[in-house]
This record gives structure tokens, sequence and C-alpha cells, in this order.
């Protein structure tokens, strides 16, 4: 799950392609084994339809055609002011089965519409199937023949329907939640880069709770946890520590926390599942990542500086080369393409991380301010 912004509303997601498509599947088997024997016509209704439209059709294995109508608004001479006109159908329809294939019915003020124009085209026969359906809210007396999925009266967006326009190239169904409030950064970086160094400075600034979650693990292994001594086998050898156990001890961590402004998390995500898992933990809760902040720094550089490091961290990592080109290995394996998965939300922000460290702490700022 996960949270959008269209316009000045927040979305998160609803229904996922996957059950939109077996919903197509389900609408297109129903739909074979009545009209497999003519040929019918299907109509989509623009503009909503036309995803829908495209992926029933490349399903249906029967003879068929396909065309397109608008219901166009045009200012009447009568005293309701508003007449609507259906503009595409031009072909004679005299004796032909036609499907509408609506992507959402609600009230079915456009449904009655539909009917009273085909009412005149002296068709075979009119049926109507409908990806989305609203039963709570629908008011007429009007067949529907097909419906994919009911819904509740919920405002959706995606896979053809938008909000003001934007929205219907998403592939899942989205529904208006409420605004987050919280400001959530992952501060990324190579090892050395300067995570810690500048979440210790942001964190004040920004009132934002740091979770390193190195550092949490290194409080574990001091102690002597249970969890500490799992993790330490794969932190002495710069590896990752597994997903499923660092997923949870990040949402206890969040868990424990509820009421701050927001977090910077700090060495998390590092794998892609750690960011879809995040996501979906953020979304549960209304809330989701502002922006990922990076931290950008050649790697010779960074060699140096956690050597440097390791002479008065006490971190075994960070004292023999070839653990730390292990940790390099892993990040560039494991953790560099997080940097995609936030560029296509619009959510990666690189900084370049060298130079001084208030410096940096300034141009890290200048990107906190606007997320
Ligand atoms: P750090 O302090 O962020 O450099 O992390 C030190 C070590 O802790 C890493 O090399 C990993 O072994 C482990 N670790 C920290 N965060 C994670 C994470 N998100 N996923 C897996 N292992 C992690």
């Amino acid at each position: 799950m996960s949270i959008i912004k269209l316009h000045d509303k927040h979305f998160k997601t609803y229904i996922s392609a996957q059950e939109i498509d077996n919903a197509i599947n389900t609408l297109v088997t129903q739909i074979s084994n009545e009209l497999k024997d003519e040929t019918p016509l299907f109509i989509g209704i623009l503009n909503g339809s036309f995803m829908f439209v495209a992926d029933f059709v490349r399903k249906y294995n029967y003879n068929c055609e396909v065309s397109f109508v608008k219901l166009a608004s045009y200012e009447g001479t009568n005293s309701t002011g508003k007449i609507k006109k259906l503009v595409g159908v031009n072909e004679d329809l005299t004796g032909r089965t036609v499907v509408i294939l609506e992507d959402i019915i609600d009230t079915g003020n456009t449904l009655q519409e539909i009917f009273e124009i085909f009412k005149d085209k002296n068709l075979k026969q009119l049926k109507i199937a409908t990806l989305f359906f609203k039963p709570d809210v629908f008011k007429k007396e009007l067949p529907i023949d097909y419906v994919g999925i009911s819904i509740p009266d919920k405002f959706i967006v995606g896979y053809g329907l938008d909000y003001n326009g934007f929205g219907r190239n998403l592939a899942d169904i989205y529904q208006l939640t409420t605004q987050p409030t919280m400001k959530n950064i992952v501060l990324f970086g190579p090892p050395g880069a300067g995570k810690g160094t500048q979440a210790d400075l942001l964190k004040e600034k920004y009132n934002l709770k740091h979770i390193s979650t190195g550092e949490v693990f290194r409080f574990h292994i001091k102690n002597e946890t249970e969890l500490g001594i799992l993790a330490k086998s794969y932190m002495d050898q710069g590896n990752l520590v597994p997903d499923e156990v660092t997923i949870e001890m990040l949402k206890d961590e969040v868990n424990k926390n509820i009421g701050v402004g927001g977090f910077i998390f700090d060495g998390f995500p590092r794998t892609e599942s750690q960011a879809i898992a995040l996501d979906e933990f953020l979304a549960e809760k209304g809330e989701t990542i502002n922006g990922m902040v990076a931290l950008e720094v050649p790697e010779d550089l960074l060699i140096q500086r956690l050597l440097e490091r390791g002479k008065t961290s006490g971190r075994s990592d960070d004292q023999d080369e070839s653990k730390i080109r292990n940790r390099f290995d892993q990040y560039n394996s494991k953790t560099a393409i997080l940097k995609n998965y936030y560029t296509v939300q619009n959510k990666y922000f690189g900084v370049n991380g060298v130079g001084e460290i208030k410096d940096i702490t300034v141009r890290l700022s200048n990107v906190f301010d606007k997320l």
C-alpha cells in the first residue's frame, strides 16, 4: 500500500491491478458465454473507460466490434439548461447487440442518459457492464447486467478514473485519504556518507525522531539480546541482517514513538522489500515517505573516511578494508537500486556529500525545507 498526492489531495492504494485483472477475467467469461454466437458491439464511455475497454477486449476471444462514445453537455434551449448528447456513434445500430462498458456506475445519472439515447436506435438488445459499482448510491430502476467489483461510496482514482484530470494513468485504484501529518525522510547514502552525523544535527532542527537501524542493532549487541546475537553474525562480516528481522525491528521502533512529528530513517530501507514494507506500514497509519535525501560521495573518499572512523568508533566493520569493501558490495547490489524506487515516485533528492559538515547540513536543510 502506498500514498500518493494528486493536486491538493492524498490517496492510498485500495484495489490492486491484480484484483482488477481478476474482475475483468470474470466479466469476460460471463459475457463470452452469453454472446459468443453473435457479434456484439462494445461501446466504452469516455474518458474513464479507455483502460477497462482496452483490457477487456484484449481478453475477449470471439468476434466483436469496439467503439467509444463521449457524453457531452451542451447548453440547451429548454429550462433545465443542460442537455446531454452522445458524441461518437454514427453507425446504424439497428438489430445490433450493444454492450456498454462503463468504468464506474454510482448514482446512475449517466447510465440513465445512455438508456434514453439508445432507446431510439432499434437495437436487438442493450446490455450494461461496469467494472466498478456503488450499490449504496445507485438510485435508478435500471438493469445492470454485469458488475466487476462492488464498492462502498468512496471517491476513487486510477485505472482510467481521475481527480481533476490526474490519476487516470495509475494501474491500481486509490481512495481518498486524510492528509499525512508527519515529515518522514529517508536519509540515504553508502556507508560512511555521513548519514549519522547529519541526522544528529537535522533531528534537532526539524524536531524529528532519528532511527538508525545500525545503531539499534549495535545497542542489542551490546546488551546481548537475542536479536543482538543474531544480528552480530551478519554485521561482523559487513552483510545485511535478513529483511524479516530488520523490518520487524524498524516497526517496533516506529511504534514506540507514535506522536512524533516525523522520522529520519538512517540505514533503512536498504533493500527493495524493506522499502515496500515501509511504504505499506506508513500508509496503514495514513502517513508516507516525503522524500529520500541522498548524500552523494565518491567511493574512494568513503573508504578513507571509514578507516579513519574505525580508529575511534570501536566498530569492527569499520576496521578491516575487506569488510568495508563487502559493505559497498552489499550497498551496490541491494541498496543503490532504491534510488530508482524513489525516483519513480518523484521523491529522490541527491545532495553533494563532500565538504565541511556544516556546509552539507545547509545543503540538506534546503531539501528538508521543501519536503
Ligand atoms: P550502519 O550503522 O547503518 O552502517 O549499519 C551497520 C550494519 O547493520 C550493516 O552493515 C548491516 O549489517 C546492519 N544493518 C543496518 N541497517 C540494516 C538494514 N536496513 N537492513 C539490513 N541490515 C542492516
